[in-house]
């Protein structure tokens, strides 16, 4: 997603060289099905390859596109037939001709962030799941035009439009393929921005949502409180390549829950109603800062975009995680969310990072299993739950504990480190490894504090004391339950003989160390038998922490005797100090009060 605009005077010149134009219709629509032509011409190798990507920015797992493309047929300029052949899983070769128009048809029924959907309601492309593209012609410019809309439709894409309401285009092929494509019935908002320098854009709504303009215009004007409090965070909104940013929003059931970024325009989906609420504003919040952060504060792993492979990067705590910390500040900031709904996410943050098994490996490590986790599928069984944290709730985590030691030892904000970063890195669009970022931090804070941030928490995973950094906005954490009996939690349902346990369990329980796995069948605790949830509950809470007891379990037939301790639950809470100071209150007002003007 980069060097977008390097010839966009040459446009004109390379369209009479080479040119990339799809059409694209939907007779089939109400099975989900779309024909797609491309119409290669000039292309200067001796035979053409079409291929089917394998990767979508943003949704790092490996995608197999092409499972849902088919009747694959070529004709030339006089609608000869073309030979197709198919040369990989993803890939389908022609001989060259002067033009070589090859259709296919995409099946297409998950409309969301990252698949396409084509339904009687309308079409939501994301390109690399919609468009076979041509290998080498990365600089040739594309065009796409919708055959036979009906009345009423309209078209959201941060495309460039043209002279014809039904015909988009990009200036490359990295541009076109970040290039999402909403078209059906669509409710418009639009208002403009504008930066120190004098610049203006236009912040634009497509919301396609069954709801009454008086519901549309308040929310237009919660998302401006957004958008606003995002700027205020940066100073400024990045350069947008058309001049404008496009939200395209789909709140209705027909969709899947998503949202996606992308360098001008963020796909932002939920499957309940519209309500006008304020409960579907996170995700354009969270969008909306990846303008900054990921399309333009980019990670080196992510550049160039491979399609047909993935890109495993190192850098989603800060990419994701940093986005998601943000996304609660945005939304207080903005009045959205209750300083109260806030810090339950913070903790939600805190635990990802300090109890979950997972947040004992590094946010480097967590970062790079995206490409197994993130949409991924797959049939056998993984370890997951004691092996990963997610990158967005780890990295937020450290969003969180960085941003309170800024406040605390330098007299600086995550703000001002995020704003580092995109004079550094994000402007410039100069992409950034790790020992980029460590210097950035280094130039607001020093090459100490920089250099154990990234050892103890970025490289590794060391503890954060929490409650001392919350201290100064007048919170602190506790236990949720001095003295609640706690054995490690999961699921479980009545066996043949006793309990069967039924969701793996994870490490540092005491379920896990007694030797209990999913599907083991708990007889007895302490002597006591057990059948359903009721009789272990009971049992566990009427021994004292700290206690050791016999376990006696069935696993793969054989009858286990073991012991169990009972612990106290180790969740931890944010709670509120008693007697809040007055500098405790200012602080709080700082960090997470409104800053726009
Ligand atoms: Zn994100």
């Amino acid at each position: 997603m980069r060097s977008l605009f390097l010839c966009l005077l040459c446009l004109p010149v390379f369209a009479s060289a080479q040119s990339i134009y799809y059409t694209v219709e939907a007779p089939n629509a109400a099975h989900h099905e779309a024909e797609i032509t491309v119409t290669v011409q000039g292309a200067k190798t001796d035979s053409v390859e079409f291929v089917m990507s394998k990767a979508s920015p943003g949704r790092y797992a490996t995608h197999e596109f092409a499972k849902n493309v088919y009747n694959v047929r070529a004709v030339d300029a006089k609608n000869n037939p073309l030979t197709v052949v198919k040369s990989a899983s993803n890939a389908y070769k022609v001989k060259n001709a002067a033009t070589i128009k090859l259709t296919y048809t995409l099946f297409a029924n998950r409309a969301d962030g990252t698949y396409a959907g084509i339904a009687r309601n309308g079409y939501q492309l994301n390109i690399p799941a919609s468009f076979i593209w041509v290998r080498g012609l990365d600089q040739t410019p594309v065009s796409v035009e919708f055959k036979n809309l009906p009345e009423g439709w309209s078209v959201a894409s941060q495309l460039f439009p043209t002279a014809k309401k039904e015909v988009f285009t990009a200036p490359n092929f990295q541009y076109f393929m970040d290039s999402p494509i909403k078209v059906g019935k669509l409710h418009w908002r639009n208002w403009t921005v504008k930066n120190p320098n004098g610049k203006t854009y236009t912040i634009e709504l497509a919301l396609e949502a069954d709801a009454p303009a008086v519901a549309i215009d308040s929310f237009t004007n919660n998302l401006k409180k957004v958008v606003d409090e995002s700027i205020a965070i940066f100073g400024e909104v990045p350069e947008f390549d058309n001049g404008k940013f496009t939200f395209i929003a789909s709140l209705n059931p027909y969709i899947q829950g998503d949202g996606m970024e992308h360098r001008n325009s963020t796909i932002v989906n939920s499957r309940r109603q519209f309500d006008g609420s304020n409960s579907f504003m996170g995700t354009f919040a969270h969008e909306f800062f990846h303008a900054w952060n990921v399309e333009r504060i980019r990670p080196k792993s992510l550049e160039p975009f491979q399609y047909d492979q993935v890109n495993m990067s190192e850098a989603l705590w800060l990419a994701e995680g940093f986005t998601q910390y943000y996304t609660s500040v945005i939304m207080t900031r903005a009045g959205l969310m209750t300083p109260e709904v806030f810090l339950r996410s913070m903790n939600g943050l805190i635990n990802s990072k300090e109890s979950a098994p997972g947040g004992k490996y590094s946010a480097v490590e967590n970062s790079q299993r995206a490409v197994f986790v993130d949409a991924g599928v797959a049939v056998d069984e993984t370890n997951y739950q004691n092996m990963f944290s997610s990158y967005y709730s780890h990295g937020g985590a450290l969003g969180l504990a960085l941003d309170l030691q800024l406040r605390s030892q330098f007299n600086k904000t995550l703000d001002d480190f995020m704003t580092a970063l995109w004079v550094k890195h994000g402007k410039t669009e100069i992409p950034y490894t790790l020992p980029d970022v460590e210097k950035v931090l280094e130039s607001i804070t020093n090459k100490s504090f920089a250099q154990k941030f990234f050892n103890d928490y970025v490289y590794n995973s060391r503890p954060i004391n929490y409650s001392t950094l919350l201290n100064q906005a007048g919170y602190e954490l506790a236990l949720m339950s001095e003295n609640s009996n706690w054995i490690g939690g999961g699921m479980f349902r009545p066996g043949k003989t006793g309990l069967v346990v039924e969701t793996a369990t994870r490490k540092f329980t005491p379920l896990y160390d007694a030797g209990l796995d999913v599907g083991d069948e708990i007889i007895s605790v302490n002597g006591v038998t057990v059948k359903k949830k009721e009789d272990l509950d009971q049992v566990i809470n009427s021994l004292k922490i700290g206690e050791s007891v016999n376990i006696e379990f069935i696993s793969y037939g054989d009858t286990i005797q073991s012991k169990l301790k009972i612990e106290a639950n180790p969740a931890q809470v944010i709670k509120p100090m008693t007697n809040k100071t007055s500098a405790q209150e200012a602080f709080v007002q700082k960090w997470i009060g409104a800053k726009r003007k």
